[in-house]
This record gives structure tokens, sequence and C-alpha cells, in this order.
């Protein structure tokens, strides 16, 4: 297809696309600089359709967000909040397992768990956490825990990444969900998210994990005080970690939502910064096997629309999200099964139910199968 391109600098990308060869830090500099947003979704969704064809993945899944009581404080969040807030909240185990099996009726193949640094919930209640809901719901899949609580549980307990990573895993937990990377730039850090892991460390978790044959996500948090060449470098620091461990399954691009944060002056992202954002990570990210359009963040209409611009997935059912609604999400807490569906078939895409590691599931209303 004879698709024209508008922006002359685009090019040599476009050769470099076609041929199969590997974008350079300067080439995601020129994408981010480039209004052509056509152009550089056509070539996205080059490589989006010679990966998967027409198969777009979503899954059947629940959110639990055990607390928001928070020892950090960045300024980027709307959801952690003090232990001392009288709004503040934290479940018991027993509400943990009670909510896990709340909200849905279709059944769900994982849940996704993660939440606030709570300064007095120790290892072991996360540990008894994971044992209580593979007990009660031994076939779903358990994602949980940012690099971020999982470096604060090793300096909580004063124990290696390694060790809580070991100890979680052999409670239960399947994988990581990849949050709390925001951007790498510690100069960004510093602003939107002091207390938390240095871009290296957030890496180093994930390498750990990966390590131990935990597969987790990864995520770029975009659209606060970043810059183009921070968004590249993050992509591209992905990239190389990527390069040694084959453990990321998915990317997944976060628009910043300001309202009721610290930096609730920034404007939010427009659908063109979105679709854009989708784009380049299909075109940077040549070793991560799926790019997400997460809909909680980006509405159903513009993840659909991504669905045609490199993305290959639009994430799942949810049930019940906390974190970005606190931040202004105004989007519905869930979708069902069948709305899901009707996107993907509506953006001419072919759907496929997925488990967490991207295996076809097969379905009745009550139970599944996963097709290995
Ligand atoms: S972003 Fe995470 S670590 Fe930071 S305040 Fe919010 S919940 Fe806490």
């Amino acid at each position: 297809m004879n698709v024209h391109i508008e922006d002359r600098r685009l090019l040599p990308i476009r050769e470099k696309v076609e041929a199969g060869v590997r974008l350079s830090y300067d080439d995601g500099v020129a994408l981010y600089r480039s209004g052509d947003l056509l152009a550089i979704g056509y070539l996205a969704n080059l490589v989006r359709e010679r990966m998967h064809g027409d198969v777009t993945y979503f899954n059947v899944n629940r959110h639990i967000n055990h607390t928001d009581v928070c020892v950090a404080s960045c300024r980027l969040c709307a959801f952690g909040k003090q232990k001392r807030d009288p709004n503040s909240y934290t479940m018991t185990l027993e509400q943990v397992w009670e909510t896990a099996g709340k909200g849905w009726s279709e059944a769900i193949t994982e849940f996704h768990i993660v939440g606030g640094l709570h300064p007095e919930l120790s290892l072991d209640w996360f540990c008894q956490m994971l044992r209580g809901l593979k007990e009660r719901y031994p076939q779903i899949h358990l994602k949980a825990f940012t690099m971020v609580e999982i470096g604060y549980f090793a300096r909580r307990e004063k124990i290696s990444v390694r060790e809580v990573l070991e100890r979680l895993r052999d409670s239960g937990m399947d994988s990581l969900p990849g949050g709390g990377a925001e951007v790498f730039s510690e100069r960004v850090r510093r602003i939107i998210c002091d207390h938390k892991l240095t871009g290296d460390e957030w890496l180093e978790t994930a390498r750990t994990a990966h390590e131990l044959g935990l597969n987790s996500n990864c995520t770029m948090l975009y659209g606060h005080i970043e810059n183009e060449e921070d968004r590249v470098d993050h992509l591209v620091r992905l990239r190389a970690l990527q390069d040694d461990t084959h453990g990321f399954v998915t990317f997944i691009p976060l628009a910043f939502h300001p309202d009721n944060t610290a930096l609730s002056h920034i404007p939010k992202t427009t659908g063109f910064d979105d679709l854009k954002n989708i784009a380049i990570a299909r075109l940077m990210l040549d070793n991560v096997p799926h790019i997400k359009a997460y809909w909680v963040m980006l509405t159903p209409k513009i993840a659909q629309i991504a669905l045609r611009f490199g993305a290959n997935d639009i994430d799942g059912t949810v049930v019940e999200e906390k974190i970005y609604h606190d931040a202004g999400s105004t989007v519905s807490q869930s979708l069902r099964r069948g709305e899901l569906l009707r996107l993907i078939r509506l953006a001419g895409r072919t759907p496929v139910e997925r488990d967490t590691l991207y295996r076809p599931v097969q379905r009745t209303e009550t139970a599944f199968t996963v097709l290995v």
C-alpha cells in the first residue's frame, strides 16, 4: 500500500520499518517531533499486522486495590492517602478475599492487584493474601504488585528484592503488572515522584523478576512534565532490558490524569498524543510482543481507534477501577465482555480472549479453559 508521507523526515524511518530494521533513539525523537500522525500510525499498523495480523486480545479480569494508604506522596497521584486521612481505606484479608469474588458473573481469568505503600502491612500479610486467593480461586492468575511495591516491601523487611519476589512467587504471585515506571528520567522523577524507586531500580527489579521466571508488563506515564527525549530514553531503556531478559509481555502507555493531583494545573492528554504514544511504542519496542490500549485511561473510543495505530490489546473487563477514577477518569469502571468484543469487531479486528500470558481462552459464562 502506498501511503502518502507528508513529513519527509519520516521517509528514512519508513524504509527501516519496511525492512524490519531497529529504530534508533534519534528516530524515536523524530517520530515524537513529527505531526504526521497518520504516517506514524500507518507505520505502526504495518508492524502490528506483521506481528499479529488482525488478532486483538482482551481478557476478563478484576482489579483489586487492597489499600490506598501510602507513605509516598507522589505529586502525580490522586489515589494514595495518609493513614490518618479519614477517607483512606485498608481492607482486611477477609475483605480482600470477599471483594475478589464480587462484581463479576462471567468467569474471570486474572486478578490485577496493586495498592499503596502501607507502613504497617508486612510481607507475611501479602503472602497470606496471595495464598488465600489461590485457595479460593485456584484457576485465576495473580498479577500483583508494582515494582515500587516490591522495592518498598524489601526496604520495610530489610531483605533483598530477590527474596521478596521469591516469597511472593512461592505464595502464588504469577506475574507483575509493571506499574510505577512513570518516566525513568531522574529530573522528571524528582518532581513527580521523588519518594519512588529510581528508574534504574525499577529496571533492576524487573530484571530480577524475569530472572526468577516471573513475567511482567511495562508501562510509561506520559503527558505531565516529561519531554520527547525523556519518552524515547524510557522506551530505549525498556527495550535494552527486554533484549537481555525477554520477560516483558506487554507495554502499556499510560496517559496522565491530573485531576485531584498536585499537578492538576497540567492539561489532560489529547487524543492525538494518545494515539501517537501507542504508535511510537509499537515502532520502538520491536522486542515487546504486545502493545495495550488501556481503555480506562484512553476512553473506550480512543482505545478502539488505537487498534489501528499499533495496539493489539484493549485490556479487560476490569470490574472496579479506583486509581484513575480518583484522578478524574470519567469512563465506566468496567466493560462487559460483550462490549469489548463489539469494540474490537467494529474496528475490523478479530477478537481473541486471552489469559494474562496471552494464551487463548475458551469459555462458557461460568468456566474457562486456557488453550496451551
Ligand atoms: S503513585 Fe503509588 S507510590 Fe506514589 S503516592 Fe500514589 S500509590 Fe503511593
